[in-house]
């Protein structure tokens, strides 16, 4: 007996191990099945204006996206911030336009959304030109980390929802950085849909962040915010926040960039 013990534990190992997704997804579906509060729907709709333009079925799944959303992430208060369902709701409404009509894992990674009032402070190790280092203190919206958390500014993330056709929005950006963080460090090439191309991913992304980075450098205006121009990673970041607010000049500007932010988000804010 004593010697089939390692083979029983290894085997309910491995069953437990196998059946862990199936049972996360089972707890999910019963999540998305319970009521979705009346309190909630008002606060979709005060605060996501365009929520009453989406087609049916997208704003019944956004809506069953908050519900497992809200109950498997950690909301914490920074600077005097109490967590409210309005916050919660607010932010996770936001996150969930960048999960629709996909296969989603729920940005796995992520663990912990911290809200300040508004704009922190970080401080940051730069080098200076003489090669010296130097302490700089930045003002920030919002930052995704890489393990496990995201920090946004309540008053920017009200501000980035209530105005939907400016093509800046906090939420979308840092949760774009999760998505592209899923598979490894951030650095604009998230996981592709089967039907997605790598090379003609990569091809019309490299060319669009040039030609930012050259309209950047020569202070010739774009759709994009020059923020883009940083690097591949904010490219992608920025792109995505013009994609779900500036749909229309972006799919006339940009057609083949927009083209393939449409196959990996699986919407066409166009039409909402
Ligand atoms: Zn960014």
């Amino acid at each position: 007996m004593i010697v089939l013990l390692p083979i029983v534990i290894g085997l309910s190992i491995i069953i437990y191990l196998m059946s862990k997704p199936y049972l996360l997804e089972h707890k999910r579906n019963n999540i998305k099945k319970l009521p979705f509060k009346k309190e909630w729907r008002k606060i979709i709709q005060k605060r996501m204006p365009y929520f009453k333009q989406m087609p049916t079925d997208l704003q019944l799944q956004l809506k069953q996206h908050i519900q497992v959303f809200i109950a498997e992430k950690e909301f914490v208060g920074c600077n005097g911030v109490e967590i409210t369902d309005e916050i919660k709701i607010t932010i996770a409404a936001q996150a969930c336009l960048l999960l629709l009509n996909r296969k989603t894992n729920y940005y796995p990674k992520l663990k912990t959304i911290l809200i300040y009032p508004g704009a922190f402070t970080k401080v940051q190790n730069q080098q200076a030109v003489d090669g010296t280092q130097q302490t700089k203190r930045i003002n920030l919206s919002g930052e995704s980390w890489d393990f496990g958390k995201v920090v946004l500014s309540w008053q920017d993330s009200v501000h980035g929802a209530e105005l939907p056709h400016d093509g800046h929005n906090v939420v979308i950006h840092e949760f774009a950085h999760q998505l592209d963080q899923e598979n490894g460090r951030a650095n604009g090439a998230p996981t592709l849909g089967k039907e997605q191309n790598y090379q003609s991913w990569s091809d019309t992304f490299s060319k669009q962040f040039k030609l930012l980075q050259r309209q950047a450098a020569a202070n010739i205006p774009s759709l994009f915010d020059y923020y883009g121009a940083t690097n591949p990673a904010e490219f992608f970041a920025v792109v995505s926040e013009v994609f779900f607010e500036k749909s229309e000049q972006f799919a006339k500007e940009h057609p083949e960039l927009y083209q393939q932010l449409t196959g990996y988000y699986k919407v066409d804010p166009i039409h909402w």
